[in-house]
This record gives structure tokens, C-alpha cells and sequence, in this order.
């Protein structure tokens, strides 16, 4: 596996605008290390544990992403350094989100997971619930958070139809508050299907097996 030969050639191939989060979890330092010097700088992990030892050994101008879904109690460890929160799937979460930034003097910036796979395994809000988010921090602002755009993934599937179906569901709810909300971020895509992603509009894709090659551990 050639970590750097892989990113390379991935980002020779993506379209411009398009933002690459490296997915290095379960993955040693060595091979973020090995993605750090030919210049990538974002890297996205599941585990907020695993992604604060990595944060500590590694340089300090990476991007930290969390893809992974967040327990509340946990958020205060990543508070300080984390450059975006993907999988926020509830307004609880966005709060305690907010205090933690608060407590850092910071304003963290968020995507709320919009669940559009046909698998229940996986989190996220349906479209009504998203609307109730907006219309909550319309009301009630949450100053040391922002949110950015949307994420989410779609079932795990041969079915290339239904996987598209899936990201324009996505595309679709991302357009209706593009402009109110200010949204810039729509995350979808992944090693299997970052491509369809983009076609549908994606424009920050999380690549994991496709540079650092297989886990071991099944994505979660
Ligand atoms: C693991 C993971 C990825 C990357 O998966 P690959 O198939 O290895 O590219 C992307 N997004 C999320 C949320 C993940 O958990």
C-alpha cells in the first residue's frame, strides 16, 4: 500500500472545489505521518480518543475532523483543537458543543448528519427534524457554534441507483437552505462511491481504505 501514490493520484483526479478528508482511523501515526509530508493536512477519525493521541504526536496545522458519531460527555476532549463536527444528530449535542467551544473561547463549526440510507443502523435526522434545527437556532442562537452545511452516507448497497437516489435526497435538502442558512459544506462520499457523490453535488468528500488500504475493523 502506497499511502502517498494513492493520495496523489486521488486528489490529481478530483475537480477543483472539492475538500479530501483523509480517513485515518484504526490507522498507526506513521501513515498520517506519510499523508502529512506530501501536504495533506485534514484527516478525519471516528474515535474521539484516538483522534486526541494522534492531535498530541502529530503537527499542529492539521485539521482534525470528527466523521464518527459524538457522545456528549466526550465532546470536551476534542473542544480545543477539532476543525469540524460531521455527525451532529441532535440539538442536545449541538449545545453541549456550544459550551465546550465557549469554555475554548472558540466557535466550532458543524454539520448536522441527515440520515438518508435505508439502513436504520445509521444516525442522523430525517428531513422534517432538520427543518426543526434550523428553525431552533433561528430562534435561539447558539453564538460559539456554526453551522456549516450537512453530511451523510448512503446505504451500504451495490444498487448504484438507490445510492444516487440517496446523495440527491441529500442534495436536495442541502439546496433548500443553502443561502438562508449560509451553508458551504455538503459532505458525502466515500472510497466506494466518492465519485457518484460529486456528480450529485457533493463538495467535501472522506476517504479512508481507498489511501490507507483496508482496516481491519469494519467502518462504523
Ligand atoms: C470510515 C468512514 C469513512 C471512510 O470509509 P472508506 O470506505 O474507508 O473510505 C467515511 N465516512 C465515515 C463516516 C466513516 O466512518
Amino acid at each position: 500500500m502506497n499511502i502517498q501514490k494513492n493520495l496523489q493520484s486521488l486528489k490529481s483526479q478530483l475537480p477543483e472545489g472539492i475538500d479530501l478528508v483523509a480517513v485515518s482511523k484504526t490507522k498507526p501515526i506513521e501513515d498520517l505521518h506519510k499523508a502529512y509530508e506530501v501536504g495533506h493536512r485534514i484527516f478525519g477519525e471516528n474515535k474521539i480518543q484516538e483522534m486526541s493521541q494522534k492531535q498530541e504526536q502529530l503537527p499542529k496545522d492539521i485539521q482534525w475532523h470528527m466523521i464518527g458519531h459524538v457522545q456528549r460527555n466526550k465532546v470536551k476532549y476534542m473542544a480545543s483543537y477539532v476543525s469540524l463536527i460531521h455527525g451532529i444528530d441532535s440539538l442536545k449535542l449541538l449545545k453541549e458543543i456550544n459550551k465546550q467551544a465557549l469554555k475554548n473561547e472558540r466557535v466550532i463549526d458543524c454539520l448536522l448528519q441527515v440520515h438518508i440510507a435505508q439502513e436504520s443502523s445509521k444516525f442522523g435526522f430525517d428531513e422534517n427534524e432538520i427543518a426543526t434545527v434550523f428553525a431552533e437556532l433561528d430562534l435561539h442562537p447558539l453564538p460559539n457554534i456554526r453551522v456549516v452545511g450537512l453530511m451523510g452516507m448512503a446505504s451500504f448497497t451495490e444498487n448504484i441507483e438507490q445510492v444516487k437516489e440517496e446523495f440527491l435526497s441529500l442534495k436536495k435538502i442541502y439546496d433548500t437552505y443553502q443561502s438562508s442558512q449560509k451553508l458551504s459544506v455538503l459532505s458525502m462520499g466515500m472510497s466506494g462511491d466518492y465519485e457518484l457523490a460529486i456528480e450529485c453535488g457533493s463538495n467535501m468528500i472522506r476517504v479512508g481504505s481507498r489511501i490507507f488500504g483496508e482496516r481491519n475493523t469494519p467502518p462504523q
